[in-house]
């Protein structure tokens, strides 16, 4: 029998100390990042004009275990490893033989998983000699686990803010500013990306790709600046996949294993952080473990999306990168999910789906808020509109067991606590929010202006 404790605490010593790199035990080797005029394969060199030495090294490198740097890992010590803890109360509601567990990044200071790569982001950039570093933020949640990460090693942080979610969200620009960092509106008037946008639509409600645009352009005009990504790239990845090996370490002190890993999944990161390291353990072992990537029905890269190179900001700054894509000049309507409006899938996530060893479901708003209140109502936590969506698909696979009878184990990432979008709640409470559907006409559009990579 499983052991009875339904929050499967680990203390500190449990800590993993690396992190772990999923590219050393795949099939087949993932594509590179190619320079969008030569289209060669960057090296580290290249990269670090963009990004911090550090990083570039760990964006090319397939070594299994890379250490997590001690100042990083006792910053971790503080909230990690998180609670993995058993849904019962959700089970009784839903009347299900399945047992559900989630993994609480919610437990961090800024409330989500995005702290893991905050930290270490902030922790190379000064280790490298920089001053300054820049990044865009959707829900705000990345931006305020850089700002964080930026006080706590003494970087300045530059942060463009998606328009709608700086709107919707101001409690959240707050809470970058609290931490000391600098956040404006994106599109803004600083950067000519920005200008160049705002010309043509001053009502433009902002998306992650224009955001990266600014962001990437500050970073090349200032000195001693880099920029930082806070989802997709593999170095981020790698960052988070602390999530899974901790999660891995707790299910076994409860005797248990999960037959379905679940995340919702934006850019990738805190879907690919739980279920990488089971992913490897399955390739090694043999298992037939399910892993199952949730996105938004209103930006559905993985189910809708080409998979192809693609720009990963709108103005064309990046490095091509080949994922799964809805077109990097696509704008996703104006759902609350702010973390998941981005028009390309990690290109790791993207690869791993090629090779058919992930699922991806598409979940719209309305259901996915509903499952969130059930999980509240039950479990006590508010979750983050992104985490809803993997709650989502949790509950539908619960009832799925219910149906057949089968007491599976499932398992699924709750990526960030949603105490900073209640009006979402509020709004959803109050019946104000509807489904905005996929303009298919601009989807079309967007997948139709993907630059040609000769592949
Ligand atoms: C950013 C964010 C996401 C989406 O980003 P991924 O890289 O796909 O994880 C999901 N949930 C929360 C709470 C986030 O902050």
């Amino acid at each position: 029998m499983k052991a009875d404790n339904s929050r499967c605490l680990l203390d500190a010593r449990h800590l993993p100390k690396t992190w772990y790199e999923i590219r050393a035990d795949l099939p087949a080797p993932a594509p590179s990042l190619l320079h969008p005029g030569t289209l060669e394969p960057l090296g580290v060199d290249a990269l670090s004009q963009v990004f911090s030495p550090s990083l570039a090294k760990q964006e090319v490198s397939i070594e299994r275990e890379v250490e997590i740097p001690e100042p990083v890992r006792k910053l971790y010590a503080l909230w990690r490893p998180t609670p993995l803890v058993r849904a019962r109360r959700l089970e009784a509601a839903l009347d299900t033989p399945a047992r559900i567990y989630f993994k609480a990044e919610s437990a961090s200071p800024t409330g989500s998983h995005k702290t893991n790569s905050g930290l270490a982001q902030a922790f190379y950039a000064k280790q490298d000699g920089l001053k300054r570093i820049t990044t865009e933020t959707g829900g705000g949640q990345w931006g305020a686990s850089l700002a964080y990460g930026g006080a706590q090693f003494g970087v300045d942080v530059d942060i463009f803010m998606v328009r709608v979610s700086y709107q919707q969200k101001p409690y959240r620009r707050g809470q970058m500013e609290v931490y000391g960092a600098r956040c404006v509106p994106s599109p803004s008037e600083t950067t000519e990306a920005g200008r160049a946008i705002l010309a043509q639509n001053p009502h433009h409600p902002g998306s992650l790709g224009v955001a990266v645009s600014e962001a990437l352009e500050l970073a090349a005009k200032g000195e001693k600046t880099r920029y930082c990504l806070g989802s997709v790239l593999n170095y981020v990845i790698l960052h988070q996949t602390v999530i899974g090996q901790e999660a891995m370490a707790q299910m076994a002190l409860v005797e248990d294993y999960p037959d379905i890993v679940i995340g919702c999944a934006g850019g990738g990161s805190n879907f690919s952080g739980l279920a990488f390291p089971f992913l490897g353990k399955a390739l090694r072992e043999k298992l037939r473990t399910r892993f199952v990537a949730v996105e938004p029905l209103a930006c559905p890269s993985l189910t809708r999306g080409t998979y192809g190179y693609d720009f990963g900001d709108v103005a064309g700054m990046t490095p091509l990168l080949k994922m799964h894509t809805l077109g990097s000049t696509f704008t996703p309507p104006s759902f609350h999910a702010g973390g998941l409006r981005y028009h390309g899938m990690a290109p790791l996530v993207s690869h791993v789906y090629a090779l058919g060893l992930l699922e991806a479901v598409a979940v719209s708003q309305i259901p996915s808020l509903e499952a969130g209140i059930q999980f509240a109502r039950t479990e006590g936590i508010v979750p983050a509109p992104e985490s809803c969506h993997a709650i989502r698909a949790a509950i539908d696979e619960a009832l799925v067991c219910k149906r057949e009878g089968k007491a599976k184990t499932i398992l699924f990432n709750l990526s960030g606590h949603g105490h900073f979008d209640m009006q979402v709640y509020m709004d959803f409470l109050t019946g104000k929010l509807q489904d905005e559907p996929l303009d298919e006409a601009h989807l079309k559009e967007a997948m139709g202006r993907l630059p040609n990579a000769g592949c």
